[in-house]
């Protein structure tokens, strides 16, 4: 079934659930404003539709092939990208200094979604080029950035994030790729590095490795990693491609969705080692590596959400056309499955998850903006802490939502979503990556409880909390009857996070296995309450039009009823779990001793 780019839901929870036409009017991007936001985001929408769309299925039948070190894409990949990078699309954030747009982050999410709605496998390989021209434009020399962010901001050159090695993947502390220093200044590394994205491809002339390597001398553990730059093609001062560098793709992967984006066994140093530029200081290469991996864990929160829409439009027209059993209005003829409550369930819970997930994701996006670019020093802050705060949920929350609404959509095409041919499986395939790479979610819930809770003493989470409760009073005081229970499901909700984060934050410094027991189970109280509020919002914001004269957005309430009756009493059996703590792990262990 054809993708189609649903710009006007990202405008709307962009305009009416994140705030960003707020922002903008308070003047933080200067002259910037919200019709060219509109515009960029519709044209996104268009190449989105249009170019990438059409090949996600040819990208998953055909794949990523390997040959001698060489990888190649699928056919039309390659033009695609290059007509993506024409576009300018690699250079929406990055700085006008050099070429690029200079655009807010939130712009870049909303796009993301489109890109990775209409093809996961292709936009992964822009997901982390601008991963890494984040990386270089906050931490590399003035030297590095001139010879390399041009190109990567063009689109003519792509990056790679390169941490994972075989003993080494959620403990970065295990990383054993070796630096050496030489006295001409550049680096030598040496190792073994696995499941790097698009470490080989042919779309581009040179791909950038940004790469976690070890000094000689360095700590042991994450405080001893540096951060270095290891191009495929060396580069020379005046920005030509000189010789091939001491890096090559050993194999790739064969995995279970996400064909067209190949997935790289990457060896460094086979013969005198790979050349490698520093950046940002000798041991500090993980702080450095943080802003790729913020920036990339919010872009897989938005995986989530574009493949999440991707699924629900493909079902919700499926659910049209097929015709099966009798509804409620069926008469002697079959009704369209969308008819049976129970197919409308799958399809609403599907479409609430989806909305609640963007909304998360907008609301980082605009946090983030607003840390670089807030009035005042103490706003910074504020915005720097919610972005820390939401950044693990915006990236697990929505991922599992991801999983979770295309694998609703394969139930509701029946059969015949199992059948590879309807399309409904690639997408389930493809999601359920989404959960582990960047952060597997439970670690994700780890950080979100061991760091993020304690932010100003609880303080990021109480303003987070009465954020939406001022939602919830709202419904309460101007949803009327089409809201139904939604105010107080809401409330209750809200009352359980509330409770579970006590909870929490209490025994965090007595017992870290309540903590760790309750973690994942928390970070979806949390997407759940959030969620709940944000659909809720665009509900409000409805309304508000339709007093004005556009009644075409009162769907929005009653989804924003749906989630709070159907999804959000969740929230209580969660916060029930999590308040029955980790004493008794010792006593579950038994169950998965052999044998039992
Ligand atoms: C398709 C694909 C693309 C990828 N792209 C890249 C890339 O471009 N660059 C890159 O560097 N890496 C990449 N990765 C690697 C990816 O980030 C890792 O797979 C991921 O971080 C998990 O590491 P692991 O596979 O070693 O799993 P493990 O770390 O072995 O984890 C296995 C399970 O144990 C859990 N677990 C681990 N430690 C803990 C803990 N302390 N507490 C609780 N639970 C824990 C995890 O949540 C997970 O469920 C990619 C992987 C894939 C499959």
């Amino acid at each position: 079934m054809t993708y189609r780019s649903p710009v006007s839901d990202v405008l709307f929870s962009l305009t009416h659930v994140a705030g960003f036409n707020e922002a903008i009017e308070e003047g933080i991007f200067g002259e910037f404003d919200a019709q060219t936001a509109a515009s960029v985001i519709e044209e996104a929408g268009r190449f989105a539709t249009e170019v990438i769309a059409p090949l996600n299925r040819i990208g998953d039948l055909h794949g990523a092939r390997y040959e001698n070190g060489h990888v190649a894409t699928p056919p039309g990949f390659r033009d695609a990208y290059r007509a993506w990078a024409a576009g300018g699309w690699a250079g929406v954030t990055g700085s006008p200094r050099y070429g690029g747009m200079g655009l807010p982050h939130t712009v870049n999410a909303a796009c993301a979604e489109l890109w990775n709605g209409a093809s996961m496998g292709f936009a992964l390989c822009p997901l982390l080029s601008e991963g890494a021209i984040g990386a270089l434009s906050a931490y590399a020399s003035d030297e590095l950035r001139g010879l390399y962010l041009g190109r990567l901001i063009s689109g003519e050159w792509t990056g790679t994030m390169n941490l994972t090695e075989p003993q080494a993947g959620s403990d970065l502390n295990a990383v054993k790729t070796r630096a050496e220093r030489r006295p001409d200044g550049i680096y030598r590394i040496f190792g073994q590095k696995i499941f790097i994205t698009y470490g080989e491809h042919d779309m581009a002339d040179n791909i950038v490795h940004l790469v976690l390597a070890r000094l000689p001398d360095a700590p042991p553990g994450t405080r001893g990693l540096s951060l270095f730059l290891v191009p495929k093609f060396l580069v020379k001062p005046d920005g030509s491609l000189g010789a091939r560098n001491d890096v090559r793709c050993a194999s790739i992967e064969h995995k279970l969705g996400i064909h067209a984006s190949p997935t790289c066994v990457m060896i460094y140093g086979d013969g005198d080692g790979a050349a490698g530029w520093l950046v940002g200081e000798e041991n500090r290469g993980l702080a450095a590596m943080f802003v790729m991996m913020n920036s990339a864990r919010l872009a897989v929160g938005m995986q989530g959400v574009g493949i999440a829409d991707r699924a629900l439009q493909q079902a919700l027209s499926y659910a049209r056309d097929r015709r099966q059993g009798r509804g409620p209005n069926g008469g002697s003829q079959m009704s369209a499955i969308i008819e049976h409550a129970d197919v409308q369930r799958m399809l609403l819970t599907m479409k609430a998850l989806t909305h609640a997930a963007r909304g998360i994701c907008h609301l980082t996006a605009v946090a983030i903006d607003r840390s670089f670019h807030g009035k005042t020093k103490d706003e910074r802050r504020q915005a720097g802490e919610r972005a820390a705060l939401l950044t693990p949920i915006a990236k697990a929350f929505s991922s599992d939502v991801g999983d979770e609404v295309a694998s609703l959509g394969v139930q509701v095409h029946g059969g015949m979503g199992y059948v590879e041919e309807t399309g409904a499986a690639q997408h389930m395939r493809d999601a359920r990556i989404a959960a582990i790479y960047e952060g597997a979610n439970g670690v994700q819930a780890i950080d979100l409880v061991h760091r993020k809770l304690p932010l100003s003493d609880g303080q990021a989470v109480a303003r987070e909390i009465a954020g939406m409760r001022a939602v919830a009073a709202e419904a309460a005081a101007t949803g009327g009857a089409a809201f139904g229970a939604s105010a107080q499901r809401l409330v209750e909700a809200i009352d359980a996070l509330e409770r579970a984060t006590r909870f929490l934050s209490d025994s965090l410094s007595v017992d870290t296995r309540d903590v760790l027991a309750g973690a994942t189970l928390y970070l979806r109280l949390f997407g759940l309450a959030l969620g709940g509020a944000c659909v809720a919002k665009a509900g409000l914001a409805a309304q508000s039009l339709a007093r004005r004269g556009d009644s075409s957005q009162l769907g929005r309430v009653a989804l924003a009823r749906f989630f709070a009756e159907k999804i959000a009493p969740a929230a209580a059996g969660l916060e029930n779990a999590i308040r029955s703590g980790g004493g008794a792990l010792d006593q579950y262990e038994a169950a998965l001793a052999e044998g039992t």
